[in-house]
């Protein structure tokens, strides 16, 4: 007997009938000898609507009560996910976040879980009832109720899963897993049997965002074993156990299982990034330090960073990106420090996007950059800067050459399925 998480994403929870489907798939998970918990998002859509209401209501609206209106929607799939259940004949019955309780930190609309009270789940469930829980809610310190930030019921999943020492989390989605890359652009994509917790962090960005990629972290923390399944399964199929979604594990146990792994696991593109260059810049201590340490301050993620050694005049060019939604605010932030930094010009581009490969694989070998540079020369797609980890390799190229550089890559590393 194991003891299972199953979260339900919106798409899942959208009206009766899918409701209904929900409850005949955890239905059978309890049926094959398990613990039960599920956790739930709100209708599709409802998030949305309710924090249109909350605008209408006060452009400025107070945070705190923003998650009074927006934590309601989960409250009613999992009510109707309990009646749902009853109906089928199964024990069971919702726990709303401020009942276990769901501690969290008091930062409204984007509260951190601190702790989950997870005694009273676990007699529940040992009874044999099933314990529906609402995601993205939980309850402050100063006892008001708080959201996770959009997306959250993934990380409320994750985060039930830890508190009860759960054998696996099930991340029941509108996608039936994940891809080497967006099946949307490259139709030979294939869906990944495993992937690990950092793979998966670093695929994120990859077009279908299948989770909140806080969630992502806290189970690599935790050590969760997550698994990423569609919800539109058929009436008669088995429990999740014998199900072909995506396992998302450590490193160590996918070390244990796969003899032959792949060098590259996936390969991700994204679009949300501006490209900054400062030309001119002196080189001495400390120029640097001028231009990212009032970025840092604001707030601003700085991801790819490039400098030229210095030309004759002891000046160099310094060329960095940054998210586009932060572009404005980084051209103001530079424009304001250009004496003390010293530059001569600031250009910037929004059309830019950063394609990455992303693989564990590539610990051991030499050559994936190299692999990636001649595809894309061999395209003649033009790369502006390039980064590396120690499983990633990042360019950044015109955005009009995204989806050309994905399948030129995905065809390069052997990655294309039938
Ligand atoms: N309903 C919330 C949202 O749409 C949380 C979630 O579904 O994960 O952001
Ligand atoms: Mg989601």
């Amino acid at each position: 007997m194991a003891r299972i998480v199953m979260k339900f994403g919106g798409t899942s929870m959208a009206g009766t009938e899918r409701i209904r489907r929900v409850a005949r798939i955890v239905q059978r998970q309890q049926a094959a000898g398990h613990e039960v918990a599920v956790v739930v998002s709100a209708m599709a859509g409802e998030t949305d609507r309710l924090v249109n209401f909350c605008r209408e209501a006060n452009t400025l609206y107070d945070p705190a009560e923003y998650d009074v209106v927006v934590a309601s929607g989960e409250q009613v799939t999992s009510g109707l996910l309990a009646l749902t259940l009853q109906a089928l004949g199964c024990k069971a019955r919702s726990w709303l976040g401020w009942q276990l309780p769901i501690h969290t930190s008091d930062a409204h609309a984007k509260a951190r879980i601190l702790e989950i009270d997870s005694a009273a789940l676990i007699a529940a469930m040992q009874g044999g009832e099933i314990a529906v829980i609402p995601g993205f809610q939980g309850l402050s310190e100063h006892n008001r109720i708080t959201t996770l930030g959009r997306g959250g019921s993934d990380t409320s999943a994750v985060a039930v899963a830890a508190a009860l020492k759960a054998d696996r989390c099930d991340i029941y989605t509108d996608v039936d897993g994940v891809y080497t890359t967006d099946p949307r652009i490259v139709a030979k994509a294939r869906k990944l049997a495993r992937v690990t917790y950092e793979e998966m962090l670093e695929l994120a960005s990859v077009g279908s965002k299948v989770l909140q990629t806080r969630s992502v972290s806290l189970a690599m923390k935790e050590g969760v074993r997550v698994q990423v399944l569609s919800s539109f399964i058929d009436d008669d199929a088995p429990p999740a156990d014998s199900l072909p979604g995506t396992m998302i594990v450590s490193d160590a146990e996918l070390e244990g299982q796969e003899m032959e792994r792949q060098l590259i696991t996936g390969i991700a593109a994204d679009k949300n990034e501006a490209k900054v260059t400062l030309t001119r810049v002196p080189d001495q201590p400390g120029a640097v330090a001028a231009i990212f340490g009032p970025l840092a301050a604001a707030q601003i993620n700085v991801d790819m960073i490039i400098q030229n050694i210095a030309k004759d005049k002891g000046e160099t060019d310094v060329t960095f990106t940054v998210p586009s939604s932060d572009l404005a605010r980084t051209q103001a932030l530079l424009e304001a420090q250009k004496d003390t930094i010293g530059y001569f010009r600031m250009i910037s581009d929004s059309h830019v996007a950063k394609i990455s490969v992303v693989g564990v694989g590539m610990r051991s070998h030499a050559g994936v950059a190299a692999t990636m540079f001649k595809a894309l020369a061999d395209r003649r797609i033009n790369i502006q800067a390039i980064s590396t980890s120690e499983i990633k390799v990042s360019v950044l190229i015109d955005e009009d050459e995204t989806e050309l550089a994905v399948r030129v890559l995905h065809t390069a590393y052997g990655l294309d399925g039938e």
